[in-house]
């Protein structure tokens, strides 16, 4: 049998790290199995509905290289895709799960509900409306009151299925609740229309987060009752800020769209969220999604919580930015420098901290002296390694503004070699002329390139300004 996975958002409004975990895993175990991905819109808690949220979805998958078989927006053949356009199916088997007795009318007014609670304290609906017959429920439906419609549990007995990270799930049906299937309004639950869609839609493989872990006895009672084979579980542990707390918005960041806004490339997020429980047999770390694919297999998942490690992240996508083709980084790179930097020659300021940035809004503060230069303090030309002096700085600075005027093509070689000549002719190391050099143009002891590169990329005049300024600090 062709597998076939799901994820099944609902558009709550940003598409969250743990989220998109979940997608990652689904895509990559249809794919290690030639089977279909699907997307699957779950909205129907209108109140929880954000305006633009589905696009984000469809955006976010889109950016993050995960293409899916079927969709609200790609089609298929087991549409519709959006939950809300599928009002009339989940009527249809809500009535024919209360003909084979796995759900039951209720006509409870909210005011009793709110006085129900169960031994513990808990609310918990009593079954009330179960003992109703069938006429005394057609002829309350014919007067119009209004009802929802229930599922009815077992009171007593033990539910167990096998979940394929966390082996054989025990639940007392005695802690579950008979949960409401189809609303007042006429709309599905998440409860009865995940186990509708997931069936209809021909899915093999359930995956998604721990927290349906206990509910899923429920779903397995209405398969059953249906007379449907259940699928094949695969619930996921959460990702984690820290040890007790779950990564969220709360704490910042949690986001696909929050990371990509900071400068992490899409490739880079896919490929730590992976990594996030998941430990691919040959343990390697930096993957293209084919190899993700290729190697993806469930004994890999961790049952425990997995901690979101922003120091990793970093330096994952720092490496993403090192391997990549300079005419990429530019794309990828232009659109986080600030205006100084962009008047200044683009592909060469690039050039500099390709290699040097973990992630992309760091560039504008590490190359801040190339638009903000503060002359250097005295004491950065010291330094015994380099054997340079203040004194030496002193005697050298003026000899490099006059020596800049003579350099025609003012380039990283050409400058390069023509003061490599002047240190020659002054007895002293080039790389302590340089060094020189690079603290006088920059203020800085340490920055991403060379001093001649630097000093391309700054131009004659503005070198000479600098110089000048620098000399006059000493
Ligand atoms: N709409 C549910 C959610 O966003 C989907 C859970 C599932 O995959 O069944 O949590």
């Amino acid at each position: 049998m062709k597998v076939r996975t799901r994820f099944a958002p609902s558009p709550t409004g940003f598409m969250h790290l743990g989220g998109l975990r979940t997608a990652l895993y689904a895509y990559l175990y249809a794919k290690h199995n030639d089977g279909d991905f699907i997307l699957r819109v779950e909205d129907t808690d209108q109140g929880r509905y954000v305006e633009g949220a589905v696009e984000l979805i469809y955006s976010s998958l889109k950016q993050s290289g995960m293409v899916y078989d079927e969709g609200p927006d790609v089609g298929g053949n087991y549409g519709p895709y959006t939950q809300s356009e599928r009002k009339d199916i989940y009527d249809k088997y809500a009535k024919k799960l209360v003909e084979l007795g796995g759900a039951y009318y209720c006509f409870c007014s909210k005011e009793r509900l709110e006085t129900l609670t169960d031994k513990n304290g808990n609310r918990k609906y009593d079954k009330h409306c179960l003992k109703l017959s069938k006429e005394e429920v057609e002829e309350k439906i014919k007067n119009g009151e209004p009802y929802v419609i229930r599922q009815n549990i077992p009171s007593e007995g033990v539910s167990s299925y096998n979940d394929l990270i966390y082996g054989t799930i025990e639940v007392d049906y005695n802690e579950l609740e008979d949960n409401i299937l189809i609303k007042s309004d006429g709309m599905p639950t998440y409860n009865f229309a995940n186990v509708i869609d997931d069936h209809l839609m021909g899915i093999t493989h359930v995956i998604r987060g721990t927290e349906y872990l206990s509910s899923t006895p429920k779903y397995n009672l209405m398969y059953d009752a249906f007379g449907w084979e259940r699928p094949v579980y695969i619930h996921l542990p959460p990702i984690m800020k820290d040890a007790t707390r779950k990564l969220s918005k709360r704490y910042g960041d949690a986001n696909f769209d929050d990371f990509v806004k900071k400068g992490y490339v899409e490739e880079a997020i896919i490929n730590y969220v992976a990594l996030l429980g998941w430990c691919p047999k040959n343990n390697l770390e930096k993957m293209t999604m084919e190899e993700m694919i290729e190697n993806f297999d469930l004994t890999g998942i961790s049952k425990s919580q997995s901690i979101f490690d922003e120091v990793k992240c970093r330096w994952l996508n720092g490496e993403y930015l090192k391997m990549m083709d300079d005419d990429e980084f530019v794309k990828r790179a232009t659109p986080f420098l600030n205006e100084k930097l962009l008047s200044l020659d683009v592909n060469k300021v690039c050039k500099l901290v390709k290699s040097r940035v973990e992630i992309l809004s760091e560039i504008n503060d590490k190359l801040d002296f190339l638009v903000d230069f503060n002359a250097p303090i005295s004491e950065l030309y010291e330094n015994n390694k380099q054997k340079s002096t203040v004194e030496l700085a002193k005697k050298v600075i003026p000899l490099i503004i006059n020596k800049i005027p003579e350099i025609t093509e003012f380039k990283n070689d050409v400058i390069f070699s023509t003061l490599q000549e002047l240190a020659v002719s002054l007895e002293i190391k080039a790389k302590t002329l340089f060094y020189i050099m690079r603290i006088a143009i920059s203020g800085l002891e340490v920055t991403p390139g060379g001093a001649t590169e630097l000093a391309e990329i700054l131009g004659k005049e503005e070198c000479i300004i600098r110089l000048t300024k620098a000399l006059e600090n000493i």
